[in-house]
């Protein structure tokens, strides 16, 4: 094969880190297995130095989740990648491997709220302390740097009300800290933005989301350059034991075969149904990545290469409009899952986002009229129809 690195995304989606057996299949393989053999003592001993190179056990590593990782590797831009059992382990385990006892995290209030249980909750409990900040602001970043902060984590943009937050700004201001920032691309997608690029130091994503993209298998992935993985990752992942199932692999790189299609189409159908809600008067607010009236429409256009695939909106008539809404819909279906080939709503103050308490959700932004769309890959016209139907419900 050529050098990966002179393709361009589509092909690498296709072509990465494909690696074939003695058969010479066309599909990559599934290795099921969790161990390996070896010819002989001196082998294994050899390998257990480090000096055959090879597998172990798959916890470490699988045939399946390598090419998994090095497909991720190749779209992303990164040196090396780790998979995990799901976008949380990964965001754990990446958060973990940065951070002893004594630290200083910092991060936005708007986070995927398992993210945030990590960050306000669990990393206290280890003697990690954290501050919440307005990440939209980059006055608080500044304020918020002690001398023990080590890291940075934020998501951009934001679920459920799609802030978006200037990634090399942030990443300037944790390097003079001489802490690392880790982003959760998740809602921008590897196809819209690539934080590596944009001075992050490490990338996390759930490929449960667009990745997968059909509602199948959970996974994630960790992503950053080799020195960081080898010296600082890979150890506590190792001996912890976050791993992806090699069957999780497969189905995952099968996904990435068809990323950046799902993907843009999924964000033209969701332009298509923000311009629509823009304009419609049961709507009072619409929050849309790809829309000039977007409230950091100019940082949009510097770091991200399209809109979203998700997008929010108020309805004017509270909870009661948006739950009579959601159940008016036909083709989209309720669900607190994204990024998937089926559009799916959610009402977050109820759902996702129902542990927040009332004062904070208010604050980001999550009113009882607020609704979350994960746009999918139907015809665009079936789903206006479908919206403007349950629109119309509103008004009897
Ligand atoms: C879903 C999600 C996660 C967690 O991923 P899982 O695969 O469900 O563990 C983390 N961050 C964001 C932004 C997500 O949307």
């Amino acid at each position: 094969m050529t050098d990966a690195k002179n393709w361009k995304p589509a092909t690498r989606l296709v072509h990465g880190g494909t690696t074939r057996s003695s058969f010479g299949e066309t599909s990559e393989a599934i290795f099921l297995t969790q161990g390996y053999v070896y010819d002989s003592s001196e082998a294994a001993e050899a390998r257990f130095l480090g000096e055959n190179p090879g597998y172990i056990y798959s916890r470490y590593a699988n045939p399946t989740v390598g090419m998994f990782e090095q497909r991720m590797c190749d779209l992303e831009g990164a040196e090396a990648a780790r998979g995990t059992a799901s976008g949380m382990a990964a965001v754990n385990s990446a958060i973990m491997a940065c951070v002893k006892a004594g630290d200083h995290v910092i991060a936005p209030k708007a986070l995927f709220g398992s993210c945030r249980y990590i960050i306000e909750k669990l990393l206290p409990r280890y003697g990690v302390e954290s501050t919440l900040i307005d990440g939209t602001d980059i006055e608080q970043w500044k304020a918020a740097v002690r001398p023990n902060t080590t890291v940075a984590f934020l998501e951009s943009p934001t679920n459920p009300t799609l802030e978006v937050i200037d990634i090399p700004a942030v990443a300037d201001i944790i390097h003079q800290a001489g802490g690392r920032l880790i982003v959760d691309n998740v809602f921008a997608t590897a196809i819209w933005q690539s934080p590596l690029a944009l001075g992050a130091d490490v990338v996390i994503y759930s490929a449960t989301k667009h990745i997968d993209g059909q509602g199948r298998c959970l996974g994630g992935i960790v992503l950053s350059d080799e020195k960081w993985i080898l010296e600082e990752f890979h150890d506590p992942f190792k001996h912890t034991g976050p791993a992806m199932s090699p069957f999780n692999a497969w189905v995952l790189l099968k996904g990435l075969e068809t990323l950046s299609l799902r993907v843009e189409r999924q964000t033209s159908n969701a332009g298509k149904i923000a311009e629509y809600l823009a304009d419609h008067s049961a709507v009072s607010r619409l929050i849309y990545p790809g829309r000039d009236d977007h409230p950091q429409a100019d940082i949009v256009k510097k770091q991200m290469q399209g809109g979203s695939t998700m997008l929010a909106f108020d309805l004017a008539g509270g909870k009661e409009a948006a739950f009579k809404f959601s159940n008016a819909l036909d083709i989209v279906s309720l669900s607190n899952n994204l990024g998937d080939a089926k559009s799916l709503i959610t009402h977050p103050a109820t759902t996702t986002h129902q542990s927040v308490a009332e004062d904070a959700r208010i604050e980001l932004g999550i009113t009882d009229k607020t609704l979350r769309l994960s746009v999918g890959l139907e015809d665009p016209e079936d789903l206006l129809i479908d919206v403007s139907r349950a629109l119309e419900s509103l008004k009897g």
